[in-house]
């Protein structure tokens, strides 16, 4: 980047380039356009004062808007990506350095997450970006072992995570805007799961994803009472009958009561958070209960429902899939979509199932998550997404940093957005990074890339091929 510096333009200026921003974005519709305005920006995105100054943030958001600007669609024009990228590298090594010395803790923590969109898109491997979210698995143990879950098809020593997980958490806190306690298990089974949320960060969007058969009145006081934004019940049925055969237990009844409880302890205590969820994996045994779900969540005072359609990870669960009834769950996604919106519940869903997009990548796309998070394990191990792509297993003397800046991290990072087969196994269908849409049977069978995934032994960060692959005792 040009080491220029340019005089701090007067307030007047500022308000006069305010006044030109419709005109600018007018202006840029066109590739050449957008080039040159291009050229002209790296000197400017350079000086000292754009980065300190009150309007940062304010700024960055236009150009985060600017830098990846038609992103997609433009990318197979070599003038304008050539161009781009020098712009995106400039920035960078503007921002990189300064990253850890920015005085204003909310101020770095939103820089890092615009760096890390950035980094991510250049596919830098070493990047200055820290994690803006993170998983804290504190227990891999479930009370249940529904149909559609690991927990019912593989067998594994179950872990509760030791203080020294929580000590490696900890430390990544001051980088965090969301820290997500959802696990392979049921993190109300974890012993430090209350010490957990008692010193969760405040600035941090924190989430629980729980199955609800453990909120009983003090449960749902703790939870309602600490700092948790979001409280998911997963509960996949508004009827007895699908909740048994999608969870294996006749317990529908009572986690509507629970849900009731949550609903009641926050009016009680006149309290808006946490937004209460329930989530809904769409699948061919529930399909008649998704909008009658919509409706409970309505008659009880949850505010929000996520629908998802069911990940097939081995072959005998195949034929519970809705895409062999796409046309159908199409019309259950619609109706449901009309009786949310007429009941006022949030409805959060993927794309619909359509035809049309079997066998198509939509647009080229990137999977940013190895910049944006990180997975710390209750046995020790780090992953680097919530589908655990890759998995490393540090000595727990080793901090999350460390692993984060080390070569297998870096090798991962090397890999996951390339095309076909290059990519590691579990990210060459998943929709963050292939835009696989949900009519393509990719979207919803991993059996096969898991097989494939499993061959790769988690390994220690600093050996990255997977035949110097260890796991040290006790992890
Ligand atoms: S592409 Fe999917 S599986 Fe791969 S890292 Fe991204 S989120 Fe994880």
């Amino acid at each position: 980047m040009s080491g220029v510096a340019l005089e701090r333009p007067s307030e007047g200026l500022f308000s006069f380039v305010g006044g030109l921003k419709g005109k600018f974005w007018a202006h840029i519709e066109r590739p050449d356009a957008y080039i040159r305005a291009l050229r002209v920006a790296t000197p400017l995105a350079s000086q000292e004062w754009f980065w300190n100054d009150r309007r940062l943030l304010h700024r960055l958001d236009s150009l985060e808007r600017f830098a990846l600007w038609k992103g997609e669609e433009w990318r197979a024009d070599k003038d304008v990506e050539e161009t781009r990228r020098a712009f995106l590298k400039g920035l960078r090594e503007t921002v990189g350095p300064r990253l850890k010395e920015m005085p204003d803790d909310g101020e770095r923590r939103r820089v890092n997450q615009w760096l890390a969109r950035l980094e991510a898109r250049l596919g830098v491997v070493d990047p200055y970006c820290r994690p803006s979210r993170a998983r804290l698995e504190l227990t891999d143990a479930c009370n249940l072992r529904c149909r559609m879950c690991p927990q019912s098809f593989w067998e594994w020593d179950r872990n509760y995570a030791e203080e020294w997980i929580l000590e490696r958490a900890r430390s990544l806190y001051p980088w965090l805007l969301q820290l997500d306690y959802t696990s392979f298990g049921e993190t109300l089974l974890a012993p430090l799961f209350k010490q957990a949320l008692l010193e969760a960060p405040t600035h941090a969007h924190t989430v629980l994803i729980s199955n609800g058969l453990l909120i009983n009145d003090d449960w749902a006081q703790f939870l309602v009472e600490n700092h948790l934004s979001e409280l998911h019940v997963s509960i996949d049925a508004a009827s007895r009958g699908a909740y048994q055969a999608m969870r294996g237990v006749d317990a529908f009844e009572r986690v509507v009561e629970n849900a009731k409880r949550l609903v009641g302890v926050k009016k009680r205590l006149g309290k808006s958070s946490p937004t209460l969820v329930f989530n809904f994996t769409l699948t061919r045994k529930n399909i008649d209960d998704l909008v009658p779900l919509i409706r409970l969540a309505a008659e009880i005072g949850f505010q929000r429902v996520h629908m998802n359609y069911l990940m097939v990870w081995i072959a005998e669960n195949s034929e519970d899939s809705v895409f062999w009834i796409r046309d159908r769950a199409c019309e259950a996604v619609d109706e449901a979509d009309r009786v949310a919106r007429e009941l006022g519940v949030e409805y959060f869903h993927p794309p619909k199932l359509l035809r049309e997009h079997e066998g198509v990548e939509r647009f080229e796309t990137f999977c940013p998550e190895a910049w944006e998070i990180i997975y710390l394990r209750s046995m020790g191990k780090v992953s680097v997404c919530c589908m655990s792509a890759d998995e490393f297993v540090p000595p727990p003397e080793m901090s999350w940093e460390e692993v984060w800046d080390s070569p297998a991290y870096q090798a991962f990072r090397r890999r996951v957005n390339l095309p076909g087969d290059q990519a590691p196994p579990l990210c060459r269908n998943c929709f963050y990074g292939r835009d696989v849409q949900p009519g393509d049977p990719r979207f919803h069978f991993f059996s096969e890339a898991l097989v494939e995934h499993l061959k790769d032994t988690p390994k220690h960060p600093y050996l990255t091929e997977p035949r110097e692959a260890f796991s040290p005792a006790g992890l």
